[in-house]
């Protein structure tokens, strides 16, 4: 049995803008700025990891983010309900069908990404994917550390699906190269896609198992396992 880990941003969707927006606002509501928003860069970080990034310079640390949290997720979610119809976000190619095509095979779906944990279901929703297709999910509201969101969900999945899953069952797909560290870390398999922010230079230098231009492909590699 393989236990499927998917990335959100890049790797299932493209959010076209969506998440900056809605994370400026959320900030600005909670924190009163946000930061050198325009000129960051969000690809593989946690939403908690951006936050610690864009905050440092206003006196804020990953503690006192983390109080703020709760607060956070609920602003973000809401502003993300009330935009998200203005961006034309969109599932990646093949994506939705290798979602459809593994559920099919009865195997089980999680999510590790950086989105809080309120933001990922209105995105999901909005690229066509039905958040209940993924049995577990961990998320940026719950570690700034990326590579802590594997350990997460593996657990999830072992008590939601009450049996042992060793991690070299696990498979973690994602379109950075902090996604291939982070099934490194967990001592997983990585497919890494270039549907999302990373360039096949930096994404091969991250060694990933399997390197696909997109998810039309997985078919093809996910037998080498
Ligand atoms: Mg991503």
């Amino acid at each position: 049995m393989r236990f499927i880990l998917f990335d959100i941003d890049g790797t299932l969707l493209l959010p076209k803008g969506v998440g900056r927006e809605a994370t400026r606002r959320a900030m600005l509501e909670v924190f009163g700025t946000a930061g050198d928003i325009n000129g960051h860069h969000f690809g593989g970080k946690t939403d908690w990891q951006t936050l610690c990034e864009l905050l440092a310079a206003h006196g804020y640390d990953a503690a006192r983010i983390g109080q703020q949290m709760p607060a956070y997720e609920q602003a973000a979610a809401r502003h993300m309900a009330q935009i998200i119809g203005d961006f034309p976000v969109q599932p990646c190619p093949g994506a939705l069908e290798t979602v459809a095509e593994l559920r099919r095979r009865g195997l089980p779906l999680g999510l590790v990404t950086g989105n809080v944990s309120s933001i990922a279901p209105v995105k999901l929703r909005a690229a066509g994917f039905d958040p209940a297709w993924f049995v577990v999910g961990a998320y940026g509201s719950e570690s700034a550390d990326r590579n802590q969101l594997a350990f997460l969900a593996l657990e999830r999945a072992r008590r939601r699906l009450q049996r042992s899953i060793a991690p070299e069952q696990v498979v973690i797909v994602g379109d950075t190269p902090a996604d291939v560290a982070c099934a490194r870390a967990l001592g997983a398999q990585a497919v890494a896609v270039l549907t999302g922010f990373s360039s096949r230079e930096v994404l091969s230098a991250a060694a990933p198992d399997a390197l696909l231009d997109d998810l039309t492909e997985f078919f093809k590699v996910v037998p080498l396992f």
